[in-house]
């Protein structure tokens, strides 16, 4: 059993899955390259909330540029590469993870070839859900162009309030007519018994990923925003896979342990934190730490949700992957995200709400449209907005968000104390 009182209050309690995670990483990536260098599969790239289901299960590896994207804003170099996509036309203002993989590319740089490759693996063909935004159409295109290879996706309305059955059947024709786009290109037919199967899996994972994020109703929390940012990894590439399941049955097993030993994954918890939006990328681990020094634990984020797709059913897979791929709350509009967020705010008992707006990336800042306050009006929880953005680390005023968060936190306490 982990013994928080020895820990130092800068230190996040770390999670032994970590050498699992860091594995199931490293053996998809070694799948992507052999795919890539030796022709074991061909190859689909595929945006984050694409239908990652239906490429599994026709043969293809899946490669997702968001993940790079977030790799290369690890990396905190994201400005080195921004201006190379500027000179090809790419706007500075649009999404940070569009400039900076693109801009890494045109540089010929991508943190990959530290594991050997020689470069990211060339697609066969690229397929995108404009469920989150229309820049991965745009991303994708640059590439498709770029390879001379097809593009195929889906348009999914954008603020949907009703999920409205026009809207399923609609999202799921447009599933259905990738089928033949892709077996021009797949070694594999469509097979419709390999697709529920691989909508089970992802079913499956999705229902793990969701108990993993829930521990932290408990208190204190076993995990943090910090954490679920970094062991989001397989649910975003490995949906669909037995992969993902494997490892968030590891992952689960040792946060149920932490709830019955009580262990938190901040030493000291005091304050439980909402984060809406992006995460900073470079500053993963100084803001982690700024945070357990506080006493204070994201418990629950708006970006770590999004994964959670549970409403895939095998025993209808093009509908549920409809329904599953347009339920998501960046998809929706503002009256759902509030009811979303009021149930989020009550079932983690939270203290206090951080929306981030990230410069870049508006779909994913909740705060530009009078939702906090509203929000605010309904549950008195306080919230404090900082500016930054995902990548541009340009964009981020390290030392003014600091003092705003401890001062923010410092005002928690303050109410705390007079309960
Ligand atoms: S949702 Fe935001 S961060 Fe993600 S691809 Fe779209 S603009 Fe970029």
């Amino acid at each position: 059993m982990e013994n928080n009182n020895k820990l130092e209050k800068t230190e996040i309690v770390k999670l032994e899955s970590v050498a699992a995670l860091r594995k199931t990483m490293d053996d998809y990536f070694m799948r992507l390259k052999d795919a890539a260098e030796n022709g074991t599969a061909k190859i689909a790239w595929c945006t984050s909330v694409g239908p990652a289901e239906l490429l599994y299960s026709m043969g293809f590896e899946v490669y997702f540029p968001e993940n790079h994207g977030a790799m290369l804003g690890t990396t905190k170099i994201a400005d080195k590469y921004i201006p190379s996509a500027v000179v090809k036309g790419y706007s500075p203002d649009i999404c940070s993870y569009l400039t900076t993989d693109i801009g890494a590319f045109l540089q010929n740089e991508t943190p990959l070839q530290k594991m050997g490759f020689k470069s990211v693996p060339k697609p066969d063909i690229l397929v995108y859900n404009t469920n989150q935004c229309r820049e991965v159409a745009d991303w994708f295109g640059f590439y498709a162009k770029h390879f001379d290879v097809p593009i195929i996706g889906v348009t999914t309305p954008l603020n949907i309030g009703e999920l409205s059955p026009a809207i399923i059947d609609s999202v799921s024709k447009q599933i259905m007519d990738l089928v033949p786009e892709l077996e021009k290109v797949a070694t594999q037919k469509f097979d419709m018994d390999k697709f529920r199967e691989r909508v089970g899996l992802s079913h499956d994972g999705c229902a793990l990923w969701r108990k993993v994020l829930e521990t932290a109703r408990h208190k204190p929390s076993p995990i943090n925003f910090f954490d679920s940012a970094i062991h989001m990894g397989p649910i975003v590439v490995m949906r669909g896979t037995q992969y993902a399941v494997d490892y968030y049955t590891i992952l689960l097993a040792e946060l149920q342990e932490r709830v019955k030993n009580n262990t938190g994954s901040v030493p000291k918890e005091k304050f439980r934190i909402y984060w809406d939006g992006m995460p900073l990328w470079y500053k993963l681990s100084s803001m982690a730490k700024l945070f357990a020094k506080l006493d204070a634990c994201i418990v629950a984020s708006t970006y770590c949700n999004s994964w959670i797709f549970d409403d895939l059913d095998p025993a209808e897979p093009f509908i549920s992957s409809a329904l599953a791929y347009s339920k998501l709350f960046i998809v929706r509009s503002d009256e759902v995200k509030e009811d979303v967020l009021e149930n989020l705010l009550k079932d983690f008992s939270i203290d206090g709400i951080i929306y981030h707006e990230s410069k870049t990336c508006a779909r994913n800042s909740n705060n530009r449209y009078g939702l906090q306050n509203r929000l605010f009006e309904k549950t008195s929880v306080p919230f404090l907005e900082i500016n930054g953005d995902l990548n541009d680390p340009r964009c981020f005023s390290e030392e003014q968000s600091i003092i705003a968060i401890e001062t923010f936190i410092d005002q928690l306490a303050g109410q705390k104390a007079l309960v």
